[in-house]
């Protein structure tokens, strides 16, 4: 099934390239290997890749770059490759457009269960309209966005109009970073100021509502300096 679908891999360094070659292979994705950003951006628009992972640190142009070019004339899910110090450059590349991302080194499930996710939401865009409105369900958490209901258990869950808007965001992109921005200004609107604290005062809350343990969350996950992913759905 997975027989048709095209990865373009944007990455210099050879054994990372070679790695991801072969765990896509395995799993029988069809890989398009670019070891330069020119030839990355010439392979992206004439194979039509279903997705595109990318490495941000490229000898020739900047992953940003690649990411905002891209962005001209396509929507596909671009999967960032990160190094684990850079949370500025994650931000930078997920408000560029970028989809998610991933850090390295990171081991092959990660990696493909990333893949999964990115088209999963790319295709959930383009065909489906109802389908989207299904509740999610995630180890006994379920959230019905039709009656506006949280439950864990089969017991409801009385959240607040703002945190119940956060988490049901979190939930439609769920797998996936969300970044402070994109959440404060989906709550607040475009014009609200820049300040996490509100985010956090929420998150907290929210937790203490939805998680069995809130210091280790099993729903909601933490990215520092990036945002927060609600885990998949089962
Ligand atoms: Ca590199």
């Amino acid at each position: 099934m997975n027989q048709t679908v095209k990865i373009l891999v944007i990455e210099d360094e050879k054994n990372i390239l070679s790695f991801i070659t072969s765990v896509l292979s395995s799993s029988h994705y069809q890989v398009i290997p670019a070891s330069t950003g020119a030839q990355g951006l010439s392979l992206a628009s004439s194979q039509c890749p279903d997705l595109i992972l990318l490495d941000l640190g490229l000898p020739d142009i900047d992953g940003m770059e690649i990411i905002e070019k891209i962005r001209e004339w396509s929507s596909l899910p671009i999967l960032v490759i990160s190094a684990r110090a850079l949370e500025e450059d994650k931000v930078q590349a997920l408000d560029a457009g970028a989809d998610d991302y991933i850090t390295k080194p990171f081991g092959n499930s990660e990696l493909l269960a990333r893949i999964r996710t990115a088209l999963r939401h790319s295709s959930r865009m383009q065909t489906d309209d109802g389908l989207a409105d299904r509740p999610y369900r995630s180890k006994g958490l379920l959230i019905d966005f039709e009656k506006r209901i949280v439950s864990r258990d089969g017991k409801e869950i009385h959240l607040t109009q703002n945190e119940y808007k956060i988490v049901a965001l979190l939930a439609r992109n769920c797998g996936r970073v969300l970044t402070y921005d994109r959440l404060i200004e989906h709550i607040w609107g475009p014009y609200s100021e820049n300040d996490n604290t509100i985010l956090r005062v929420n998150m907290a809350n929210i937790r203490r509502k939805i998680e069995p343990n809130p210091a280790e969350p099993i729903y909601i996950f933490t990215e520092v300096g990036v945002g927060y992913r609600m885990a998949d759905e089962d």
